[in-house]
């Protein structure tokens, strides 16, 4: 029979050093408490670590240190991916520091792109255990495997089925790496602490052959299971959390559009859920409409919008952009849609036809004659915006730009597609079809452009600027749901960060750099609306900034002190 061991610690305090009753090794072996070379000798005898670590007491940022000259010297993007994810499952706080003082350099690697090649991979590349696999075979079992996380508190889940992996399709189990990399974000991002967080996914099964005829798969080597066992999983699921940690916020994550649409309709009002391929991108996406307005002095009511695309995403944007005009301009929904033109494999989006419509675009069909293509339609319509998110790259072709600039002076084209070869056109083409008179957003980066002398720097309509914040404020106030008010809030805030001299240059998002300050601040917006609304379930603090901002996490080393055993 196996020893268990006895665990005590308290996470989180930082005035008070730290008891901790397990010893030696399984210090070293728990990343949360972790501090490698950086233990104090009073701590290596408190804690019976004396001669397992060597004798020299090095500062965390001497570690930092020793962590970038390692992970410098790698060349290969996965590589880098695989380097990282060790010091994660090595020692947190350390992972976490050198994750948030390099993030720029770091997000494309532990995030999109590179998370991808490493979802790809999963099977291949597995080290160590992270976050908690539910299979179909877990049905019945839920409640009681969550007894199996140790920690009583948790504030942000991020759940996958794997179905629908950035735009790489049906990864299965491998998905794991897309929660795992999403928390870490709002970890370093959003001040979540990382006790905090739980990554997890519903292992459906997968129908991607190439997987299940690889051995070295991890998941569950069957087909994807029928609606009516896939939604009693994630009943289950959902109701497991609820008892388990009532206060945790679940994301949405990766699901393809026949489930995350139904899912977020299910639950969006009964427990504290929302979806960010949905919601979190239609408020990164509004949020740059509204630099935009800023820089045209324009208003959304006054716009005619197309949308290249009609999936969660398009929905997504869609319908937040509909909410910020009914804020704006006190219109109703389905006048606000009128507004709207959304075009998918088959042309404009139309209540009659050539196929029966997806439940998510009727709310968006045009009661007009079909058009098959995109020129056709922007011959039509006249936009004065463009939204791509079709994931066709270089849809957006000199012709089209130049045939929507006949109409507009100053048009707004936003390329959204993911990675940089699915974007719809790049920067460079945008600012030189129109003569560096368009306003200009994409979803991967873009190097400033020059032309003609002028200095052009393209926004970039990253999600990270909205989930962190949008997690942290509803964890943080205990609220009931996400709204749809909320995620307009955070847009509107976010585009009120844009400076002049940032509006000046042609960007509508501001500095990714200044996350953490991002996140702060749309935290504690999300936070005043819950308590406005009655949403919260705490009672209101003095101060709510300063409320989000004491009870944000930063990587520091707590002191500890060995507990005697109780
Ligand atoms: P999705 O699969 O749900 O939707 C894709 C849509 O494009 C579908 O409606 C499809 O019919 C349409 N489409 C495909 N081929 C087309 C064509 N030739 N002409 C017109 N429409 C066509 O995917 P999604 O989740 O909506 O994501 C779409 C893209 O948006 C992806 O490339 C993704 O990377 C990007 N995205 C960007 C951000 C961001 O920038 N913040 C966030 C989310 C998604």
């Amino acid at each position: 029979m196996g020893i268990v061991k006895k665990r005590r610690y308290q996470m989180e305090s930082r005035d008070e050093p730290l008891e901790v009753i397990v010893r030696g090794t399984d210090v070293l072996n728990e990343p949360l408490l972790n501090k490698g070379t950086a233990f104090s000798l009073e701590e290596r005898d408190a804690l019976g670590l004396r001669g397992l670590v060597p004798p020299k007491v090095v500062e965390l940022s001497g570690q930092v240190e020793r962590v970038l000259e390692n992970y410098r010297r790698k060349t290969d993007p996965l590589e880098k991916f695989i380097f990282l994810t060790s010091l994660h499952d090595r020692n947190e706080t350390l992972y976490y520091k050198v994750l948030t003082e390099n993030l720029m350099e770091m997000t494309p690697i532990v995030y999109t792109p590179v998370v991808g090649a490493a979802c790809q991979q999963f099977g291949h590349i597995y080290r160590k255990n992270r976050g908690m696999y539910i299979s179909m075979d877990d049905k019945g079992h839920i409640r009681d495997m969550f007894n199996n996380w140790n920690q009583e508190e948790i504030d942000i889940i991020v759940v996958s089925d794997g179905s629908r992996i950035l735009g790489l399709g049906d990864l299965g189990a491998n998905g794991m790496g897309i929660p795992i990399g999403k928390l870490a974000l709002y970890v370093a991002g959003g001040g979540i602490f990382p006790s905090k967080t739980l990554p997890i996914l519903l292992d459906t099964g997968t129908n991607n052959q190439e997987l299940l005829d690889d051995p070295l798969y991890l998941g569950m080597n069957q087909q994807r299971a029928e609606d009516a066992d896939y939604y009693e999983l994630v009943d289950e699921f959902v109701q497991a959390v609820q008892d388990r940690w009532p206060k945790a916020l679940i994301q949405w994550e990766d699901f393809t559009n026949n489930h995350a649409f139904p899912l977020l309709e299910k639950y969006r009002d009964k427990v504290l859920c929302f979806n960010d391929d949905i919601q979190g991108t239609g408020a990164v996406a509004l949020s740059g409409l509204l630099g935009g307005m800023r820089m045209k002095k324009e208003k959304l009511s006054e716009q005619r919008i197309i949308f290249y695309g009609a999936g969660s995403a398009a929905v997504g944007i869609a319908d937040t952009i509909v909410a910020g005009i009914m804020e704006e301009s006190g219109m109703t929904a389905a006048e606000s849609r009128k507004l709207f033109w959304l075009l998918d494999s088959l042309g404009l989006v139309v209540k009659d036809g050539p196929r029966a419509l997806q439940a998510h675009k009727v709310p968006y069909a045009r009661d007009e004659a079909h058009i098959p293509d995109l020129m056709g339609v922007i011959r039509a319509i006249k936009p004065t915006i463009l939204v791509g998110v079709s994931g066709q790259g270089q849809a957006f072709t000199q012709e089209v730009v130049k045939e929507m600039h006949k109409h507009v002076k100053q048009p707004i084209i936003f390329a959204l597609s993911n990675p940089t070869s699915k974007s719809e056109c790049t920067a460079e083409q945008a600012y030189r079809w129109t003569k560096g008179q368009v306003i200009f957003a994409s979803g991967s980066p873009f190097d400033p452009v020059r032309l003609k002398g002028k200095i052009y720097v393209p926004g970039q309509g990253n999600n990270m600027f909205i989930f962190p914040g949008v997690g942290l404020g509803a964890a943080l106030c205990q609220a009931s749901k996400v709204t749809d008010a909320m995620f307009y809030m955070a847009a509107k805030t976010l585009a009120e960060m844009v400076t002049e001299e940032e509006l000046a240059l042609g960007t509508v998002y501001p500095d990714l750099r200044k996350i953490r300050k991002i996140s702060a601040t749309i935290a504690t917006a999300i936070c005043r609306m819950a308590f406005d609304e009655g949403l919260a379930g705490i009672a209101e603090p003095e101060d709510i900034r300063k409320f989000v901002k004491t009870n944000m996490y930063t990587p520091e080393y707590p002191r500890y002190v060995a507990a005697t055993e109780s």
